[in-house]
């Protein structure tokens, strides 16, 4: 159990599934201590019964909030925090986890709607999620307080064909994270990136048009990682002493090239 994060409040977005729902239960189970989770995504059914199996298991000494909210529309998530209940506004902690590729297509083939999908959710989404987020944190203290935990790729530091608009998605994080980061260095608000291998996971699937075989084939040879095991990173990097900063962390499963 972590003291650190005892009493924190904190947002994952796409907290319906893969990275952000594992990473939702592991904050719930390391430290059950008050802490108030606001799991934020879509598909608000998914949320509910996610927010439920947290309460299952880790009883009342967690309050958990699921709440609708797309990332890459700019009204809902100005909307977000002012539309909270009073003791879930002041966040200690954004986990920027929402993002999707759509197609695998060559750039030159990519449809106009599949780019700006990706672009609205990966970057627009987790810029305006981040402004938000910095409003709420820089009230607490002389010059704020709080973390961004912003989840990049590997496809933000290297391309892959057919994933050109994710890879470019994912590079522009890297460097608004790198970017903010330094902007934020006299502050106490931390600015941090996992960026994760293959984890598999419901993305795994849809960037193939749902088919496994081809999922799968992309696995060949690697054991994935599971959304627990960047879970639990992320729940490491948030509990580390206010003086240590894990500013960019790469998490691979052994044998992927
Ligand atoms: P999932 O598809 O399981 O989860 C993605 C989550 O994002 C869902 O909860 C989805 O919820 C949410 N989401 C998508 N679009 C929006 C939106 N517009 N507004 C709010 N929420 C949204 O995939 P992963 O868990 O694998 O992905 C999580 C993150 O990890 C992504 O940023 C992805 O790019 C990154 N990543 C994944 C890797 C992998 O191999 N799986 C590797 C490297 C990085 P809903 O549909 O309910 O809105």
């Amino acid at each position: 159990m972590s003291k650190r994060l005892s009493g924190k409040t904190i947002v994952i977005t796409g907290a319906s599934s893969g990275i952000g729902r594992s990473t939702a239960v592991e904050f719930a189970r390391t430290s059950p201590d008050n802490l108030k989770l606001i799991l934020t995504a879509r598909r608000i059914d998914t949320l509910k019964q996610v927010a439920e199996e947290i309460k299952k298991e880790v009883g009342d000494g967690v309050k958990v909030l699921p709440i609708q909210l797309d990332v890459s529309q700019p009204d809902q998530v100005r909307n977000f925090i002012p539309s909270l209940p009073q003791e879930f506004q002041q966040i200690d902690i954004l986990v920027n986890n929402a993002g999707l590729v759509k197609g695998v297509d060559k750039a030159g083939d990519v449809n106009e709607d599949d780019i700006r999908v990706m672009w609205d959710t990966n970057v627009h989404g987790l810029i305006n999620m981040t402004q938000a987020a910095l409003q709420s944190m820089r009230t607490r203290g002389e010059s704020g307080q709080g973390d961004i935990i912003n989840i990049g790729s590997i496809a933000g530091r290297e391309g892959y064909p057919g994933g050109s608009i994710y890879c470019a998605s994912k590079a522009a994080v890297r460097t608004f994270t790198d970017a903010i980061r330094r902007e934020l260095i006299a502050t106490r608000i931390r600015v941090m990136e996992i960026d994760p291998g293959q984890v598999e996971t419901e993305f795994s699937v849809v960037r193939f048009g749902g088919d496994k075989s081809k999922a799968d084939a992309v696995y060949k040879g690697v054991t994935p990682l599971t959304p627990e095991d960047i879970a639990e990173t992320v729940v490491f990097v948030a509990g580390r002493p206010e003086n240590v900063v894990v500013a960019d962390m790469l998490v691979f499963p052994n044998h992927q090239a």
